[in-house]
Order: C-alpha cells, then sequence, then structure tokens
C-alpha cells in the first residue's frame, strides 16, 4: 500500500502513527514545492490547520471516521464556505462563496481537511486545463503536457501526491480523461447521486460531481462519503450510497463484460497494447468478455456540443454583471454593463459555448438543432438500454491517446471536442463510469473505462478494484521531476 493513498494515511491516522496536522503540514508543504503546476487556485494553511487540530481531538474522543484527518482538495466549482470559488474565470475572480456544497459539507462533517481549491478548465469547459483564465496546470508524470481537463488541479494534485484524493466533476469526461492522463481511478456516478447543490452550473442535465484518487478503494471511500439523496438538489436520486467495503465486494467471476471492438480500433496504436492486457487481466480475473457494438455512440460529440452549450448558455445569463460576478468599470447604460461585463468576464472558450448554445435554442434552429440532439441522445441511451441486457458492464478506452503536449491542441476547439467521444456517452445516458490506470506507453499513463447500469457504481468500483490486487499500474509514480519514467 504505497503511503500516498487514503487507505494507507488512515491507516496510519488509526495507529497513532501519525496526526492530522502531520499530514496537513505535509500535503501543505509539498503543494508549496509543487507550486510550478499550477494544480491550486488557492491554498488554505490556516483553516486547514485549524480542521487539522480539531480532527486530531476528535480522533482522540473516538468519533473518527474513515476520513478524519485526512487532507483533500476540491475543483474550484464546489462551493465551499468563506472560500473564494472562481470556476476559474475572471467572471467570479472575487468572489467568496457564502456557503458549503453538499459534498463540501459531507467531506468538512467526516472530518477530512480541505487544503484549498484546485484549478480548472474554465466553468468545466475544456479537455485539457488550458482554459483556465489562471493558467493552465501541468502534468506532473511530464511537466511539458496537459494533465485533462476540466479536472485538471484535481487529476494533478493526486497525481504530484500532495493530497491523496481530490472531487472533480464530469459533464463530459472531466473526471475520467484527467484521470486517465495522470495514471490515477476516477469515478463519475450515476446522474444525480453527487448533489449538484452548491457546484457551479454548467449543463445541469449532464453535470455530476465525483472523485479522483489513485485506487478504486480511495475513490469508493470519497464516493459513499458524498453520494447519496440530497433534498436541496430537486435531481438528486433517491437513496443512500453504501460503505466502501460494501461498494467493493461485488464477485466479478463471472460477470459478462461488453467490449465495443471499433472503440479499440479508434484509439492511437500506442494505447492498443495495454488496452489489449487489461482485456486478458479481466479474463484471468473470470470475467468473460463480449463483443458488441452500440449505435449512434458516435453521434455521442456532435449531440454533447449542441445540448451542453445550449445549457451553458441559460445557466451562464446568470452572469449579467448587476447580481454577482465581474461588472464593468463606468458603463454608459443597462446594455453596455451586459455586454462589457460579460465580454471582460468570460474567457474565450465559454462565449464560444454561449454563442453556439444560444444559437441552438434559437427560434428557427430549435427543432434543427436542439431537438435533434436530444433525439440522438435518446438513441443512445437505448442502445446502451440494450447492451446492458446482454452484458454486466462495458470496458471502453478512455481518451483516444495519452496526454498531449500543451498548446498542441489549443487552436483546434474541434480536436480537443473529439477528446472526449468515449466519455461523453455516459453522460447523455447518466450511467456511472470509471477510468483506471490500465499501463504506460511511453512512460505516460494509459486508461481504461469501465460502465455499469445506472446505479451499479459498486459493480465498476468492485471490478476496478479486483484488477488493481492483480495489477501495479495504481501503484506507478511520476519521477520527482516530472520526467517522463
Ligand atoms: N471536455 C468536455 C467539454 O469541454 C467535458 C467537460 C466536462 O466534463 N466538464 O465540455
Amino acid at each position: 500500500m504505497s503511503p500516498d493513498t487514503l487507505k494507507a494515511m488512515s491507516a496510519a491516522l488509526a495507529a497513532g502513527e501519525t496526526t492530522a496536522v502531520a499530514l496537513t503540514e505535509q500535503a501543505l508543504a509539498k503543494a508549496e514545492a509543487a507550486r510550478d503546476l499550477n494544480a491550486f487556485l488557492h491554498l488554505n494553511p490556516e483553516n486547514a490547520l485549524a480542521a487539522a487540530r480539531a480532527a486530531d481531538t476528535r480522533r482522540k474522543a473516538g468519533t473518527a471516521t474513515a476520513l478524519t484527518g485526512i487532507p483533500l482538495a476540491v475543483k474550484d466549482i464546489f462551493c465551499s464556505e468563506g472560500d473564494p470559488t472562481t470556476a476559474a474565470s475572471k467572471m467570479l475572480a472575487n468572489w467568496r462563496a457564502p456557503y458549503d456544497a453538499t459534498a463540501v459539507a459531507r467531506l468538512k462533517a467526516a472530518g477530512a481537511v480541505l487544503i484549498g481549491k484546485l484549478n480548472l478548465d474554465e466553468f468545466a469547459m475544456g479537455a485539457s486545463g488550458e482554459n483556465s483564465a489562471f493558467g493552465p496546470t501541468l502534468n506532473p508524470w511530464d511537466r511539458t503536457r496537459v494533465p485533462g481537463g476540466s479536472s485538471s488541479g484535481s487529476a494533478a494534485a493526486v497525481a504530484a501526491s500532495i493530497v491523496p484524493g481530490t472531487l472533480g466533476t464530469d459533464t463530459g469526461g472531466s473526471i475520467r480523461q484527467p484521470a486517465a492522463f495522470c495514471g490515477l481511478t476516477g469515478l463519475k456516478p450515476t446522474y444525480g447521486r453527487v448533489s449538484r447543490w452548491g457546484m457551479i452550473a454548467f449543463a445541469s442535465s449532464l453535470d455530476q460531481g465525483g472523485a479522483l484518487a489513485w485506487t478504486a478503494e480511495d475513490v469508493a471511500e470519497l464516493f459513499s462519503l458524498i453520494g447519496g439523496h440530497d433534498p436541496k438538489d430537486s435531481t438528486s436520486a433517491q437513496g443512500t450510497v453504501a460503505d466502501a467495503a460494501t461498494l467493493l465486494a461485488e464477485p466479478v467471476a463471472g460477470l459478462t463484460l461488453g467490449v465495443p471492438e471499433s472503440f479499440f480500433e479508434a484509439v492511437d496504436g500506442a494505447l492498443q497494447g495495454p488496452l489489449a492486457d487489461a482485456k486478458r487481466q479481466f479474463q484471468a480475473l473470470g470475467v468473460r468478455l463480449k463483443a458488441l457494438e452500440l449505435p449512434f455512440a458516435g453521434d455521442a460529440v456532435p449531440a454533447y456540443y449542441v445540448l451542453a452549450p445550449a445549457e451553458a448558455s441559460t445557466n451562464l445569463s446568470r452572469y449579467d454583471g448587476v447580481r454577482f460576478g465581474h461588472r464593468c468599470e463606468n458603463p454608459a447604460d443597462l446594455n453596455d454593463l451586459y455586454r462589457r461585463s460579460r465580454g471582460e468576464g468570460f474567457g474565450p472558450e465559454v462565449k464560444r459555448r454561449i454563442l453556439t448554445g444560444t444559437y441552438a435554442l434559437s427560434v428557427g434552429y430549435y427543432d434543427a438543432y436542439y431537438r435533434q440532439a436530444q433525439r440522438v441522445r435518446r438513441c443512445i441511451f437505448d442502445s446502451f438500454t440494450t447492451a446492458f441486457q446482454a452484458v454486466d458492464a462495458l470496458f471502453l478506452p478512455t481518451t483516444p491517446t495519452t496526454a498531449f503536449r500543451l498548446g498542441e491542441k489549443r487552436d483546434d476547439p474541434i480536436a480537443l471536442y473529439e477528446e472526449d467521444r468515449f466519455t461523453i456517452p455516459a453522460n447523455l445516458a447518466g450511467l456511472p463510469a470509471l477510468s483506471l490506470p490500465v499501463g504506460f506507453s511511453q512512460g505516460l499513463p494509459v486508461g481504461g473505462q469501465l460502465l455499469a447500469p445506472h446505479f451499479r457504481e459498486g459493480r465498476i468500483l468492485s471490478l476496478a478494484h479486483a484488477f488493481q490486487q492483480a495489477t501495479d499500474y495504481h501503484q506507478q509514480r511520476p519521477s520527482e521531476q516530472g520526467a517522463t519514467p
């Protein structure tokens, strides 16, 4: 068990081998030492150390949970009371959240120590981390490459062993793609499983909070805590989430895993070896593989890039320079206030989404674009329903390539959109999906993706856990310098 995992830290705390204060000081020191990664937008040493002292007291009182005293961090799209919460946008550069997101409140209630807020693509729009208004995050495995996005800081902070776990959000792949690029396990739960209360909205019918960590065990620990019904979110699913041990304990031998061959043929050659090995590894665990196809999956990217911008255009209309967010200097009149506040506050990708989304929702285009995209969404949903009549879970690549170079796709938005072609289908269908490390190619991590029917997070966590007990990809770490090993 690597000492930088949540499980190892929890065990060390329980055994009295370390303290929350010591772990927190270490996490803060590592975050400072790795400033060049630009993984954090804000560090909060005073609050973190106060929370750590409280956690040590709680442990002495005998009321500690597995997370009490563990240093963690959340994507800066989750509101945390009193802290800057920016969504990596100039629009919210000076905004402090007046309350905690439900996921954050649950972490705090369990005694976790939140050391800061993590960088992301502005309003979670992007797949490289380069769309942050506060500069790109670097990949700890190779600092010339992107960590993926939009949960860029969430992935880099774990991969650099600063904190053992983080929260991210996934609207079209933003937990799984960075997890894959950084050698981590990342779970996007079923839509509605993790409350969206206090999560700054991007595309509300797709947004889902989740966790990143080295192992399925650690992800299960975080998910079991943050998941479950929340009356404050009207789209929150009913029911609670099982504890981590139960989530990880589903028998995997005898399960049938569907493998859409066309997806595997579409990835870069460098990923094909590790993905083929992963299939064999699942077979060695007693899992049956079944070839199948997912019709309409190829239409997921175009449908998503109508639906997500359409929802974004309405969600982001609240940033008008009046109630909150950036306000321009000396507006001449109301229209000037709107135009300049929004023009100055939003970055280019966010503007692009607002424009395409508004267009797709306009009278005369609504049927051709928005309604048509909803139909495609339904077809994708149905093709998964059909697939899950024949198989228990699905195995897919997470990404078409390994982490690409900073700048490589910056001027080509469409190329960046294509990054998510294997992850978007799960969002459109609301399914739980997880990325896990399945190997390396030229020193860079390769991710594989597991999908299950709605509410079956336990099945994919158990499959990933079984895989990790038989492999050691999740135990590899970047070298200190961040050069390729
Ligand atoms: N890369 C996708 C986008 O830019 C997904 C982002 C996300 O999941 N938040 O929209």
